[in-house]
């Protein structure tokens, strides 16, 4: 008699929906108790803006550090180990790109509004004064931030009043860093793929061992793509554009990816920036900060965090670093 241990074929399983006001989607990949014991992994991210995140939500850490010194606070505040292990790497790739990624931008942000006015709307009035804009950015200054760890031992965040800090740059990384987290807690799952708007998680290897393939999109054509990323194995791909969150004045494009120096959108020449690393947080910080910093010093960063990099600039020309040209796939549809 011939006995075969027989493995149960992985099982497959989709779940979609919103999180972190953007289009959330997760695959995963394993036995049926282990898809099971992953069913929670939406609400998880959902926690994770709620508790720590949000800029908006008047329930998360970051609300609460932002309306502290907004009425007035003066003294450092206490922030738990988690948001300042995220603000600790966010700083050290400010300081990295320049100042290029910059999360004291908060006012700004909230002055454009660009989570409100995303389209072909065109209007001038959409656009808020020089006046409006110079008096946020006057608050504005990742050398105005401080965070200091106590004699105590925990953590301690002074930001002057009229500044609000934004994660906004980073906060989808961090989910897709949270979701493997998770991911890795649990027994049987085998892969998974789980996207928070341009941010990306690829987990695991594919039930049938071929690579992810992972598009990116046109940033000038809907429905088009760029070419796709063909990866093995866990990684983390992160996009920025000046094509979801943006609305038009005249034939001048307003997005949602701001010059630290101006208050106004970057205007780098570059129109996307994809990141391809081995970190949620990192892939995210960097490619908001190489869309600030241009083609040149963009693809210098990404080198320095040894990150795959593809720039796409306002003539449609295509810039990678070799990691990045050894699994891009220019397509045509
Ligand atoms: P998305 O949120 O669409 O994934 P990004 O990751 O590029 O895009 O982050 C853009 C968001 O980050 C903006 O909506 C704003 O909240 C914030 N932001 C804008 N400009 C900067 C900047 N130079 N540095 C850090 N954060 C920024
Ligand atoms: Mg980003």
């Amino acid at each position: 008699m011939l006995l075969i241990a027989c493995k149960a074929p992985d099982q497959e399983a989709k779940q979609a929906g919103t999180v972190m006001g953007t289009v959330y989607a997760q695959t995963i990949y394993g036995t049926e108790e282990g898809i099971q014991s992953a069913r929670d992994l939406q609400g998880k991210l959902q926690v994770l803006e709620q508790v720590v995140l949000s800029r908006k939500t008047e329930t998360s850490e970051l609300w609460k550090v932002n309306a502290s010194f907004m009425q007035g606070n003066k003294k450092p505040y206490q922030i738990t180990a988690q948001l300042a292990e995220y603000l600790q790497q966010l700083i050290q790739i400010s300081a990295d790109s320049d100042g290029a990624l910059d999360i004291t931008l908060g006012a700004a942000a909230q002055l454009w509004n660009f989570d409100e006015q995303a389209g072909e709307n065109s209007g001038q009035e959409l656009i808020p004064s020089a006046e409006q804009i110079r008096e946020v950015m006057s608050h504005t200054g990742m050398d105005k931030l401080q965070m200091t760890k106590g004699e105590d031992g925990l953590w301690y965040l002074q930001i002057p009043e009229g500044m609000q800090l934004d994660l906004g740059a980073a906060g989808k990384g961090i989910a897709c860093d949270i979701a493997c987290d998770f991911l890795m807690d649990k027994e049987g799952i085998t892969s998974a793929v789980v996207s928070v708007g341009g941010s990306i998680l690829v987990y695991g290897s594919k039930p049938d061992g071929s690579p992810w393939m992972v598009a990116v999109a046109h940033p000038r054509e809907k429905n088009k793509k760029l070419g796709v990323l063909k990866l093995q194995g866990t990684h983390y791909i992160s996009t920025s554009g000046d094509y979801e969150r943006y609305f038009m004045a005249g034939e001048k494009r307003y997005h949602h990816i701001l010059d630290p120096g101006t208050g106004y959108p970057a205007d780098s020449g570059l129109c996307s920036v994809t990141i391809v690393c081995d970190s949620g947080l990192l892939s995210d910080a960097l490619s908001t900060a190489c869309f600030v910093l241009g083609q040149e010093k963009g693809m210098a960063l990404a080198e320095k965090y040894h990150a795959m990099i593809l720039m796409v600039d306002d003539q449609g020309t295509l810039f990678m670093n070799d990691s990045m040209k050894a699994c891009f796939q220019v397509t045509n549809d």
